[in-house]
């Protein structure tokens, strides 16, 4: 079973078995050889010039073929499945075996096919016997945690190469949907709840993959942040929230990644589904923010052809996991009939040549020789290292614990598969490890989506063995008491602790199997104990007073066994800032009880977000007075920051805020100044404060260095729905310079006189 749960795939996502014919379209053959020479051939023209002579050669049946995609998986298990009988499907020939999914291209006119593949981590393969091994990166939310655009776009362009060398050039990356829901089992593909944050680090990412001249897409658009009946569920959200919250980190990923292709979620939003909903294709995306790529499909997530067609669709995918072929046979006859106009099926084509175009697809085609000897892995091994250090977050460390001491003589590392590997998170996403899985899949995921739990061979006591004199011993910690008892009187005790989370349900914030009784007994039996998680995002901590220190490594990717020791060991210093706010308790947050009911896959539940709007997060906490367990931007290092000379300027109608950084400590390290923004009351503003820029430093001891950060008008702005204007309020804002959303270091005033921006806040 792949993305479904058993007891969700009868009705929900499948029909009647006659919807599952084979397209009725003619197939064009494709192969990934150069163009031949032709008007739309010429690199001096722009890809717009280029997509219009191309498109006007084109009969109707091949502007078909572009928008119509299917999944590359040989279904094994779609077959299997009795509502689906007699469908009987094999993937297309001409796709890349295990992958997301394919389209045919137009060989008759140099156009290739679309070799799709997921997704943020690396290359993935779909469940089956022969997975392609490669190089993974750390969570989405570990990179969202390095706030550090550089290594975002390197660990981009790192997988967009894998992809392009593994034969795909079409990589479904740019997860950017909003935390609003802790407990969201695919929170570790996105990139955390602030819209500027989020939609910077994860449109850096798809600017590094699309520089392999390959298209990524950003996903899940829009308002899908949780699994639990993600098929049905609406998310009812007003437009101004959402333009100053989930559209908002949609559109600085679109701004800065400037992807060929964006993915419509499954959710339906304001009651209509996603991917035929006018409001979000038509109108938002297309003509206010005025983008040029496609609308893919999510797999499943296309539920008719007029409708969909007409509302800014323009590729179904995935097909068979729809309930039928909706843009194959049945979009040429609504064409033919007149119910979609043919200039529409022109625009679709039109976007999606324009993607092929504009991120040099069509005039870089992919090799046809495809092999593993052509990725060099041990470079791209130092990516994902790189990106996992700088996305650790040491969240406390008293007692002086971290890094550990030179001095220290017995250490004992107790549980999380530590002897072994590192987690993953799991589902489409899944990237399958070169060694593969350090500790084989016993549990009903080993055959069942969004299993295998999958563990990456990279052991974190290997490294750290490697890199401390002292004595380190294991222990699984599956027997509690005996755990206890091998960390008494140990110079120091590093107990792991994990949650595995995937899509397609949503977690618990806790660690697995009984992972905080073994950390509350270790951390009775001996003060010296550092806790490292692995998680996919917040988890609570009952026994947090108790432990010296915790590290947050989130699932660190294929090195994160030697970032975690690095980190422990203070060969680097840890510089990760939390992307998320860690509540201290379900009563915190908006809605404390999920909405839906994931053993009930034909309910359509509402989910309320107007409860809380666009304040999500920490703006959520400082709205209501909440502490957090961990503030959104927190994050300590093993040396210490000074901040001075906090200026503003409102030049040229920019607010630019400039400080200066020192490190007063003694250890070379990175620091991250963080820059909110605080309107005065009559803005009425969503929350207190938001985030309005950072800056990533590194400096060695004594060093200082002067940073400037310019805001974004959008985030000293509201938006007004009736005008669909960006409009700031006059008046005195409050810049606070902090080390997180709940540490201000210093404060600084900028007068702003009242300022219109237009949709798209310019
Ligand atoms: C996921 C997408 C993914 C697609 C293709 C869907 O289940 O929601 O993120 O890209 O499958 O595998």
């Amino acid at each position: 079973m792949r993305r479904f749960k058993l007891s969700l795939m009868a009705t929900a996502a499948f029909g009647l078995a006659t919807a599952f014919t084979v397209p009725a379209l003619a197939q064009q053959p494709a192969t990934a050889q150069a163009p031949k020479e032709t008007p739309w051939t010429n690199r001096s023209l722009d890809a717009h010039t280029r997509t219009e002579l191309l498109l006007k050669e084109m009969t109707q049946a091949e502007k078909l073929t572009l928008v119509f995609s299917h999944f590359a998986s040989d279904g094994e298990w779609l077959n299997k499945r009795g509502d689906i009988a007699g469908l009987n499907w094999t993937q297309p020939k001409e796709s890349r075996h295990q992958s997301a999914g394919f389209t045919y291209g137009v060989e008759r006119l140099g156009i290739p096919h679309q070799w799709i593949t997921d997704a943020g981590v690396g290359v993935a393969s779909q469940r089956g016997p022969n997975p392609r091994l490669r190089t993974v990166l750390p969570s989405g939310m570990a990179t969202a945690a390095t706030w550090d655009r550089k290594l975002a776009f390197a660990g981009g362009a790192m997988i967009g190469k894998e992809a392009r060398l593994s034969g795909f050039n079409v990589q479904l990356a740019g997860g950017v949907n909003l935390m609003r829901e802790p407990r969201n089992g695919r929170n570790f593909e996105y990139g955390g709840e602030d819209p500027l944050l989020a939609g910077i680090m994860v449109g850096e990412q798809i600017r590094g993959i699309q520089s392999n001249h390959i298209v990524s897409t950003v996903k899940h658009y829009a308002t899908n942040p949780q699994e639990t009946n993600r098929f049905t569920i609406s998310s009812n959200l007003s437009d101004q929230a959402a333009r100053q919250s989930d559209l908002l980190a949609f559109e600085f990923a679109i701004e800065v990644g400037n992807p060929g292709s964006v993915m419509c979620a499954y959710n339906r939003y304001n009651g209509v589904y996603a991917c035929e909903n006018p409001y979000l294709l038509d109108e938002v995306l297309k003509t206010d923010w005025g983008y040029k790529g496609y609308v893919m499909s999510d797999w499943g997530a296309t539920h008719s052809t007029i409708p969909a067609a007409n509302a800014g669709l323009d590729q179904q995918s995935g097909y068979p996991f729809d309930k039928g072929n909706y843009f194959a046979g049945p979009l040429k006859e609504a064409v033919d009939n007149g119910y979609v106009k043919p200039e529409r099926l022109d625009d679709m084509a039109r976007r999606i040549l324009w993607a092929l175009f504009s991120t040099g697809v069509m005039d870089n085609p992919i090799a046809t020789e495809i092999s593993d000897a052509n990725i060099d892995f041990a470079a791209h091994a130092a990516v994902t290292q790189a990106d996992a250090e700088g996305g650790i977050v040491l969240l406390k460390n008293e007692r002086n614990l971290l890094p550990v001491a030179a001095t220290a003589k017995k250490i004992v590392v107790i549980g999380g598969n530590a002897d072994k590997g590192v987690l993953s998170g799991g589902g489409s996403s899944q990237v399958y490890g070169v060694g593969g899985n350090a500790v084989p899949d016993t549990s009903k995921y080993a055959n069942e989506f969004p299993g295998p739990i999958t563990w990456y061979p990279d052991a974190p006591l290997t490294a750290l063995k490697a890199r401390t004199k002292a004595d380190v011993v294991f222990h699984d910690g599956k027997d509690v008491k005996a755990a206890a008892k091998a960390a008494r009187g140990a110079d120091l005790v590093i107990v792991f602790g994990s949650q595995w989370t995937g899509e397609s349900f949503d977690a618990e914030l806790k660690l697995d199997h009984d992972g905080d009784a073994l950390i509350a007994a270790v951390a009775k039996a001996n003060k010296k104990t550092v806790v490292v998680l692995q998680t996919g995002g917040p988890v609570f901590m009952p026994w947090l007073k108790d432990v010296g220190a915790v590290v947050e490594a989130w699932y660190p990717g294929s090195k994160g066994g030697t970032a975690i020791a690095r980190v422990l060991t203070g060969e680097v210093s840890p510089s990760g800032r939390l992307p998320v706010t860690f509540p201290a308790a379900l009563s915190q947050l908006p809605r404390p009880k999920l909405d839906g009911d994931m053993t009930k896959p034909d309910l359509r539940p509402d989910a309320n977000y107007d409860i809380e709007g666009a304040a999500i997060g920490y703006k959520w906490f400082d709205k209501k007075g909440l502490k957090p367990l961990f503030a959104f931007g927190h994050g300590l290092s093993y040396s210490s920051f000074g901040y001075t000379d906090l200026k503003t300027s409102t030049a040229g109608d920019k607010l630019s805020v400039s400080f200066t950084v020192t490190n007063t400590g003694k250890t070379a390290a990175s620091d991250i100044p963080q820059v909110y923004v605080s309107a005065p009351a009559s803005a009425n503003w969503e929350a207190p404060k938001r985030l309005g820029g950072w800056d990533k430093v590194t400096l060695q001891p004594g060093e200082s260095k002067g940073v400037t950060v310019t805001v974004d008008p959008r985030l000293l702005a509201t938006f007004d729905t009736v005008s669909k204007t960006w409009n700031v309020a006059a008046g005195d804002y409050e810049v606070i310079l902090a080390r997180s959303a709940a540490d201000p270091v210093t404060k600084a005033t900028a007068t702003l006189s009242p300022r219109k921006y237009d949709v798209r806040g310019k």
